[in-house]
């Protein structure tokens, strides 16, 4: 089975005329939680419209296709996968037709228990239009002999193990639910009178719509002509929203637990300075992820913030990806060094996390060749030991280089002078600095710590090389 994991955005209006454009707009605002196909559904109440293409947003829409999805309520979908599972026939929206009707659905997350899922289901004869986990979630609504949507929803996630942030369209109906352990974010907003759900709250923003509030862990709603209703059907469980989404993945002014992402990686920053000070010059950020952390890290310091590193923001992924050989050129595509900046200093270079190694190898080989005289290199997060099965592509453990080597032999292996990790504790202060947490409130660490808080024995990702470059 190709591989399963992913990572995406989703996105839900209900009952305004413009929900197609404003759904195209709030998936540009997405646009980094899934670079490689893009889907949106509507309904006038009568069918479902779609358009799903691979490519980004900008590319897989234009006006008419967007005037083409008719009717005032949408979902929409932003999906990142590596390149083998990168089928049109895995693009979200996914959409079927069952007895009760017609039926799309977008998911961020990865269930831990799809393999063993779909074999039971496959044994009884259904037949899988796509490789995504998402599908597994379908046909358990599809088969369920309960009377009401809620109800066939609800038995059908009763049986998912793992991540789900979930956007539901049916000819009257706008659903979302998120998973009891609220891996993944989802939250709730209002522009007009018309409802809006979101990854994040930056989708909100651009199409100005107004926050409300977060989809709480283990919640579904139901919008339709009658307004919106909540429901808490699962068990109650300790929620393990992703620390991730804190440190990388989120865009910087998103909202996560009413937290602007921004500030908490520039505290992340301040607690590594306190941490792992270094004595230096300057300090520089791995562009873009690294930047608000090295912000914190230099101004704890009393440091001066310099832009020593460049990013390009014009190598399209679509065009580096399926070519080894550009590939190969590795980060001089997206990365370039100023020389006049570096040259003769000590310098501090920090990003928010290192993955196999590879990135800050050459990062610091680029360094050094511009005449740095110490490169410091200062991570924003714990050492990553362990692989995410909730919906974060990374690769096997094995491959992860904190999993083989200690903090001393990958400072050799990627020749730096010095390298420091922030620590678990200091990533829990810095989500703490801006508000106290709430009782409830509690993270999932398990790519720092191998805690996984829901099994992964049924484990069937096939891992992947992350297309970073
Ligand atoms: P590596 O070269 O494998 O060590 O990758 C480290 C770089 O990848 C850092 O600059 C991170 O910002 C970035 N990164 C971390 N996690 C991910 C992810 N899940 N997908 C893409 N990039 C990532």
């Amino acid at each position: 089975m190709a591989k399963l994991k992913e990572e995406c955005g989703v996105f839900g209006i209900h009952g305004h005329p413009a929900a197609a454009n404003l759904a195209y707009l709030g998936l540009y605002a997405l646009q980094h939680r899934g670079q490689e196909s893009a889907g949106i559904v509507s309904t006038d109440g009568e069918g479902l419209y779609h358009h799903r293409e691979m490519g980004l947003v900008t590319e897989v829409f234009d006006e008419e296709s967007v005037s083409s999805l008719k009717g005032n309520t949408a979902i929409g979908h932003v999906r990142y996968s590596t390149t083998g599972s990168s089928h049109n026939k895995n693009t979200q929206p996914l959409l079927f037709t069952y007895e009760k009707g017609d039926l799309a659905i977008g998911h961020n997350g990865n269930l831990t228990n799809a393999k063993s899922l779909r074999q039971e289901l496959e044994i009884d004869g259904s037949i899988f239009q796509s490789t995504t986990d998402t599908e597994v979630i379908v046909h358990l609504i599809a088969r369920s002999k309960e009377k009401t949507f809620l109800r066939r929803i609800t038995e059908a996630l009763t049986k998912c193990k793992g991540a789900y942030s979930l956007v539901f369209l049916t000819q009257n109906a706008l659903v979302a639910a998120r998973d009891p352990h609220g891996f993944r974010p989802l939250v709730l907003g209002k522009i007009e009178n018309s409802y809006v759900v979101a990854s994040e709250t930056c989708a909100f923003d651009l199409i100005e719509a107004e926050y409300l509030r977060e989809i709480e862990p283990g919640e579904i709603i139901i919008i339709n002509e009658d307004g919106l209703k909540s429901f808490k059907p699962f068990n109650s469980t300790k929620q393990s929203a992703c620390v991730f989404e804190y440190i990388y993945f989120s865009r910087p002014d998103s909202f996560l637990s009413e937290r602007n992402v921004y500030q908490v990686r520039k505290e992340m920053g301040k607690q590594l300075a306190k941490e792992h000070p270094a004595d230096a010059d300057i300090v520089i950020a791995v562009p873009d992820s690294g930047a608000p952390a090295a912000m914190g890290y230099a101004v704890q310091l009393g440091l001066p913030l310099e832009m020593g590193l460049l990013r390009s923001h014009y190598v399209g992924r679509t065009f580096i990806q399926p070519q080894q050989s550009i590939r190969n050129l590795g980060v001089k595509l997206k990365l370039h060094a100023i020389k006049e900046v570096i040259e003769g200093k000590r310098v501090v270079v920090v990003d928010d996390s290192i993955v196999r190694g590879t990135t800050s190898r050459k990062i610091i080989k680029m360094i050094r060749s511009a005449g740095a005289k110490e490169v410091h290199m200062r991570i924003s997060s714990p050492p990553m030991k362990f692989s995410c099965y909730y919906g974060i592509d990374t690769p096997m453990k094995e491959e992860l280089i904190a999993n083989t080597l200690d903090v001393e032999d990958i400072n050799n292996y990627i020749t730096s002078d010095s390298l420091g990790y922030l620590s678990k504790q200091g990533i829990l202060n810095a989500i703490k600095a801006y508000s106290p947490m709430r009782e409830e409130e509690n993270y999932c660490l398990a790519c720092f710590s191998g805690n996984y808080p829901v099994d992964i024995s049924d484990e069937n990702i096939i891992n992947k090389q992350l297309d970073l470059f």
